[in-house]
């Protein structure tokens, strides 16, 4: 892997000098043909890519009616060249998001309209050239398609579905990313993304009881593939081992244990995560949806709830209904699907757990709203819900928080630096760079008010805090799940 330098932390966020080519070099791992095939894609760049990928553009500008309407509608007036995460973590120009979005634009100008046909100069039209491809796949790969540019855009043009397109023209020449298409295609074939089979999952819950019975002396569960049910808890796999997400897990257990509601695991349907978003694939995006759909009919559940999961609960949210919808078979008095936070938060509201704050006053707590909770989908029945129930239910489990600046959090949230499938090691100085905005932010709470601890409703970003976290200063145990705060301040055995 290529040395780089960690950005330097400043007193004041600046925006920085401009490198043409300073990331030119980034690319992830291209997918190999086994990837390609699981997910219908040809395993190799196919001989003919150039005629393939312009009917593939063709394609989405007829069946996206936002995509052509981002490529025209763009007046380059500038407001979103300092928004983007990446761009102020690298001075990459080509991170700006209106240069991202033209990279395709010119190609879009070249084969789709009059000018760009007759008069390509004159309108920076260009032909979709093997240059053009690998920039392609280098940049938008670049983009964690967060869609913080989009809130400033005066026309609120979406960058990321602009590199979900890419990512989808990509694929269909034979160019994906390893990543991504090698979890989707572990989903497929084991039912999540860490290829984590059925028995492993089943051991692996059996010593979360044993742990948690040890440490509380209370017998919570966390059961797996029990039918009848009344809830299905559909969580990210990292909740099954890795930290800080899995003590989210033993907090979601405690909270289902205190309320009185049986609920369940899935072996068939253990990843809420649902990496076809990434891909720009609604295709694999709808297979990975029908498995929650299955397992949830199959079990017998009356519910479906999500984990701490960001761009799962912007699937779930945004698009589970028309992905796999109807699903009425469901109980009609809850929202199909729920999240995690809007149970907790109303059980908190309705006096229905016993919270001893002082349990955390060992932390001070900060807050680090996650891309796709903030930007694309909701929580609860009021508006910016997505905002306020986290912090209210962190709130109630802690005496000490303190928000970061507002100018980077809610709806302007920054990226942690690996979403939108770049939580990937080979693209590890993208995350590092890329994280810079977030690690800023995080270093004024710090200083200003002793802030010890961030917490997040998303697996990636906490895998993404984990690993960064130590390059900017700070420990890799600063990032914590809420539902581990709630799972530190809930007081079982105690039900009002
Ligand atoms: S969607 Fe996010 S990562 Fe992509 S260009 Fe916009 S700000 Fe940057
Ligand atoms: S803010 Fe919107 S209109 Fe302005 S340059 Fe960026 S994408 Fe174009």
């Amino acid at each position: 892997m290529a040395k780089f330098e960690t950005p330097a932390l400043k007193e004041y966020p600046e925006i920085p000098v401009v490198q043409p080519g300073a990331m030119a070099h980034s690319r992830p791992f291209v997918a190999a043909a086994g990837h390609q095939a699981a997910l219908g894609f040809p395993g190799e760049l196919v001989d003919d890519w150039q005629a393939v990928a312009i009917a593939k553009m063709g394609e989405l500008l007829g069946k996206y009616r936002s995509l052509p309407v981002f490529l025209d509608s763009c007046v380059k007036c500038g407001a979103c060249t300092d928004k983007c995460h990446y761009f102020l973590g690298t001075g990459d120009p080509k991170n700006m998001p209106v240069a991202r979005q033209d990279l395709l634009r010119k190609v879009y100008r070249r084969y789709f309209t009059f000018a760009g046909k007759h008069f390509p100069k004159l309108v920076g039209a260009v032909d979709l050239s093997k240059e053009v491809l690998d920039d392609w796949y280098s940049y938008y790969h670049q983009c964690s398609e967060c869609r913080r540019c989009s809130v400033f855009c005066p026309y609120g043009i979406d960058t990321a579905e602009i590199t979900m397109a890419a990512r989808d023209i990509l694929d269909s020449v034979g160019q994906g990313q390893k990543y991504s298409n090698e979890i989707i295609g572990k989903v497929f074939k084991i039912g999540n993304n860490l290829g984590l089979p059925g028995p492993a999952l089943e051991d692996t819950l059996e010593g979360l009881e044993e742990d948690v019975e040890d440490e509380t002396g209370v017998a919570v569960r966390y059961p797996l593939d029990e039918a009848g049910a009344e809830v299905l808890l559909v969580t990210p796999s990292a909740d099954f081992f890795a930290e800080p997400h899995v003590d989210g897990l033993i907090g979601y257990g405690k909270v289902f244990h205190q309320a009185g509601i049986r609920w369940t695991l899935s072996s068939y349907a253990s990843e809420a995560a649902n990496f076809g978003l990434f891909i720009g694939s609604y295709e694999n995006m709808r297979k990975v949806a029908l498995r929650i759909r299955k397992a949830a009919l199959d079990l017998g559940v009356k519910r479906i709830v999500f984990g701490e999961c960001g761009h799962a609960w912007r699937v779930a949210y945004s698009f589970l209904n028309t992905l796999a919808g109807p699903f009425d078979f469901l109980d009609p008095r809850y929202p199909v699907p729920q999240h995690i936070i809007e149970v907790t938060h109303d059980l908190i509201q309705r006096g229905a757990l016993t919270l001893d704050k002082s349990a955390n006053d060992d932390l001070r707590v900060t807050y680090h709203d996650s891309c796709n909770v903030a930007r694309a989908s909701r929580m609860g029945t009021m508006p910016g819900g997505q905002f306020v129930l986290p912090r209210e239910v962190i709130k109630a489990c802690c005496n000490h928080f303190y928000d970061m600046s507002p100018d980077t959090i809610h709806e302007s949230t920054f990226c942690c630096g690996g979403g939108g499938g770049l939580l990937t090691d080979d693209l590890m100085e993208l995350r590092v760079k890329g994280a810079l905005p977030r690690m800023q932010a995080l270093k004024e709470v710090v200083d200003k008010h002793g802030v010890t601890h961030m917490a997040a409703i998303c697996a990636i970003c906490k895998s993404q805090f984990s690993k960064v976290l130590p390059y900017y200063g700070f420990t890799r145990d600063q990032i914590v799940s809420v539902h581990q705060l709630v799972s530190n301040a809930i007081v079982l055995g105690s039900k009002q």
